[in-house]
């Protein structure tokens, strides 16, 4: 007898230049609890698969002038002329229920590589905008996003009372201005603040808070 049941898939896109990092250890710490809880993952390391981050007239075909990259994009759609290396991410990022961006904060923001590859994958025509539209009648409605992130200030700074703003109001552009446009309920981000400035059982328990959060990830609250 065949099986109807469908495994609950996720996309980590991983976006940190040290495979020894701690920013990559939390990275596996959170994929090995997904799939404890039932996940099929998928990983983008951003870094691995030199994708180049830059989007610009090169990418597209018989470019009209004078160059309007959305105007490409719809049309690279519609003719199935995207480059091969982006629609086979976009394929990925459609077929996850969860999506996860792995990054160190780098200028209050994601690394360029995280924010090209926005720039590059969400494509308009593919994810948003053409036959979608957006938020709630994007391509990835229904489903789930969630920022994972180190940082090197301490939680101490990313608080009312501290030298920065708390996390949430530097991740507005990803929770909302990139993954509830394009559809995805953005999720309360996992952080682990100043990993560098921890002892060794310091970032041991650091990893455990992780997989704790990443356990109960289907009930995580909304950012
Ligand atoms: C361009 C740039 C801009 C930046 N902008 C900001 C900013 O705006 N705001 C801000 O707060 N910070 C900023 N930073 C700092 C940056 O956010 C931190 O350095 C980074 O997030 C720390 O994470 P990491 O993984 O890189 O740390 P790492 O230095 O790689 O890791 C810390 C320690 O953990 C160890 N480790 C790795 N794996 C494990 C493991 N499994 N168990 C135990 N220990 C382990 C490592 O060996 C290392 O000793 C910036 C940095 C750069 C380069």
């Amino acid at each position: 007898m065949s099986s109807t049941f469908d495994a609950k898939k996720a996309l980590i896109v991983h976006a940190h230049p040290e495979s020894a990092s701690f920013c990559a250890s939390q990275m596996r710490a959170a994929r090995d609890e997904l799939v404890r809880q039932g996940y099929e993952v998928d990983v983008i390391d951003l870094y691995e698969n030199k994708l180049d981050p830059v989007l610009d007239r090169g990418e597209f075909e018989h470019v009209e002038e004078p160059f309007k990259p959305q105007k490409e994009q719809l049309k690279a759609v519609k003719e199935g002329t995207l480059d091969p290396r982006i629609r086979e991410d976009i394929d990925r990022v459609l077929a996850a229920d969860l999506l996860v961006f792995s990054f160190p904060l780098w200028w209050f923001s994601v690394p360029a590589v995280l924010k090209g590859w926005v720039d590059r994958v969400f494509v308009m025509g593919a994810v948003f905008g053409g036959d979608y539209g957006i938020l709630d009648e994007a391509a990835l409605a229904g489903k789930r996003a969630v920022a994972l992130t180190t940082t090197g200030g301490p939680e101490a700074m990313y608080s009312e009372d501290g030298a920065f703003a708390p996390i949430e109001s530097f991740l507005f552009h990803v929770n909302e201005g990139i993954f509830r446009f394009v559809g995805y309920e953005p999720l309360k981000p996992v952080v682990t603040y100043g990993p560098a400035h921890l002892d060794d059982g310091q970032r041991e328990n650091a990893l455990g808070a992780v997989r704790s959060e990443f356990e109960t990830i289907d009930e995580r609250p909304r950012a």
